[in-house]
């Protein structure tokens, strides 16, 4: 970039806002090698479900695709999803919209909405629970619960022939990164891509659906080969309660969701799906910019069902790289000129198991008895409630503990109280806090990895759907009592494993540089802003532009930019 304004100056001409300027109402492409300062006309954000910073600086020096270009570029090793719940719903909502999920709204992936007019009171954060007869597992996908635009809306806005695209391995992904106004959005529901209640599967995605389906109905007896690089993880480690994960190459059998959901095939389908509709809708090809939202998910089932310091997550980090690749030859072969922003929603942690192998013996799994069940059973004993009174509701064994509304105002004073008490008591527990104490705490600044767990727990909290009570873990206390097949290892907890996360991006014509010092993930969608001439009003959003330009010159538009 040779100056922010003419940079701001190219987009005001392409997205017609100058309207005396020359050229404007001719239908010709512009020329495939952009200008220095032309903005591009696509804009790819990818997010790579569970891609922590742990990941990518372990496997950073084998790629030789994709991600090789990606690490070359402009890299910020140190992006935080800064916020407590770590989750792949929150994390995905502040990825375009520069909101903490204090903001979005999106507290977690699933919470408790006492006052929901259906009978099942967990809402998922990607339905919209008025459709009748749902429930939190048989729902309508939506995105009515993300409270603020993302970055494809607000370019609409000002550019409507823009078009905002949204594909993804999960349906929560392509909705948070895509918002309520997309264009086209498509995501894996067992075995084919789909898209939203009341659209139609284009055609092209259709016989993408139809090439799909032998694949995914047979058995893979062979599996993937093992890259030289990966052997020596190649180790059966034991896991409670049977089983072992640490030697699967993905020999699946046929017609297993789960098992093709936690293979690398789900990322290179979802990739074949946003080619499909690149060419389809001629996606950045026209005179305007667009933006596709691009979740590849396999990373996520993989580091739940195998962990992530095995062969399979090896595995997956060499096939990901090469689908990328592919992605990447495919937009260059077109000759679209393409902006790549890639992170993640969250990081990770591998199973107890392994980690205790590997010189952490104290990793564990939670107490199986630390759940708001067998606390609030306690309590209502201790209280006199009558029998089969829940006085706690919860989502799962950590986050959100939720009072039970048909408890009079005194009682339910009571029940916080006891379940504070009982739960510091539990040596596993790190932090509980009071929601009407949490919601007093000013949002925090400054840097991300010093903020305190109280403030981390404040970025990811919104009163109305939040919890009564927040329960944090200690480190390597992995939330997961009793694993089973494709549920070994998680994430969600507020230490930097599952918080830290790569922030890469790459554009022709911009310079490499690495800034190992925290940035947010809240500071993409401003630093991506400026690219397709989208103004963010001070104050609507929590994230600040990140200048992409390596040396004196700025990417940041010409307003001065705040740290
Ligand atoms: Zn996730």
């Amino acid at each position: 970039m040779k100056t922010t304004r003419k940079l701001a100056l190219s987009v005001a001409v392409s997205l017609g806002v100058l309207a005396a300027s020359p050229g404007l109402g001719e239908e010709t492409t512009p020329p495939a090698t952009p200008e220095d300062n032309d903005p591009p006309k696509l804009v790819l954000a990818i997010s790579v479900d569970q891609f922590s910073a742990d990941l990518f600086a372990q496997y950073r020096q084998t790629y030789t695709g994709g991600l090789k270009r990606l690490a070359n570029a402009i890299v910020f090793p140190s992006g935080y999803q800064s916020h407590a719940a770590t989750e792949t719903c929150p994390g995905h909502s502040t990825i375009m919209t520069g909101s903490n999920p204090a903001r979005t709204g999106i507290v977690a992936n699933d919470w408790v909405d006492q006052s929901a007019a259906r009978a099942d009171k967990i809402i998922y954060c990607a339905e919209d629970e008025r459709e009748a007869g749902t429930d939190h597992r048989n729902y309508v996908e939506s995105a009515v619960h993300l409270l603020v635009p993302t970055l494809g809306e607000r370019l609409k806005a000002i550019s409507p022939a823009s078009r905002n695209v949204a594909v993804s391995g999960k349906d929560r992904a392509a909705l948070m990164m895509g918002g309520n106004n997309v264009d086209a959005i498509y995501f894996w529901k067992k075995g084919r891509f789909v898209t939203l209640k009341g659209r139609t599967v284009e055609p092209g995605v259709e016989r993408i659906n139809a090439e799909l389906a032998p694949v995914f109905a047979a058995p893979d007896p062979d599996g993937l080969s093992v890259p030289e690089s990966c052997r020596h993880l190649n180790q059966a480690i034991p896991v409670k309660d049977g089983g072992t994960v640490g030697t699967y190459h993905f020999n699946r059998p046929g017609a297993v969701d789960g098992a093709f959901r936690a293979s690398p095939a789900l990322d290179a389908w979802t990739v074949r799906v946003a080619e499909q509709v690149i060419d389809d809708m001629k996606l950045g090809q026209g005179k305007v910019p667009d933006v596709l939202s691009l979740g590849l998910s396999a990373t996520d089932y993989i580091g739940h069902s195998f962990g992530n310091e095995g062969v399979e997550m090896c595995i997956q980090q060499a096939s990901l790289d090469q689908t990328l690749e592919g992605l990447f030859s495919f937009l260059d072969a077109k000759g679209i000129d393409y902006m790549v922003m890639l992170t993640a929603d969250h990081g990770g942690h591998d199973l107890p198991e392994r980690v205790a192998m590997q010189a952490y013996p104290s990793a564990t799994r939670i107490d199986d008895k630390l759940t708001a069940d067998d606390i609030g059973a306690a309590i209502a004993a201790d209280l006199g409630l009558s029998d089969g009174v829940k006085p706690l509701l919860a989502r799962g064994p950590i986050g959100d503990f939720y009072l039970n509304r048909d408890l009079s105002g005194e009682m339910r004073d009571k029940v916080r109280a006891a379940a504070i008490t009982r739960l510091k008591e539990y040596p596993q527990v790190a932090a509980v806090f009071d929601a009407r104490e949490l919601a007093q705490v000013p949002l925090p600044t400054g840097p991300v990895e010093e903020w305190t767990l109280e403030e981390r727990a404040r970025a990811s909290f919104y009163a109305p759907r939040s919890g009564d009570i927040i329960v944090l873990l200690r480190k390597a206390v992995t939330p997961i009592a009793h694993p089973g097949p494709g549920y070994v290892a998680t994430h969600g907890s507020p230490y930097d494993y599952d918080r830290r996360v790569p922030i890469l991006f790459w554009r022709k014509g911009l310079s490499p540089f690495e800034q190992p010092l925290s940035v947010r993930t809240v500071d993409i969608e401003p630093t991506l802003a400026p690219f397709v001439g989208v103004t963010i009003p001070q104050g609507d959003i929590d994230g600040r532009c990140l200048d992409l330009d390596a040396g004196a010159a700025s990417t940041c538009g010409l307003e001065p930019v705040t740290n």
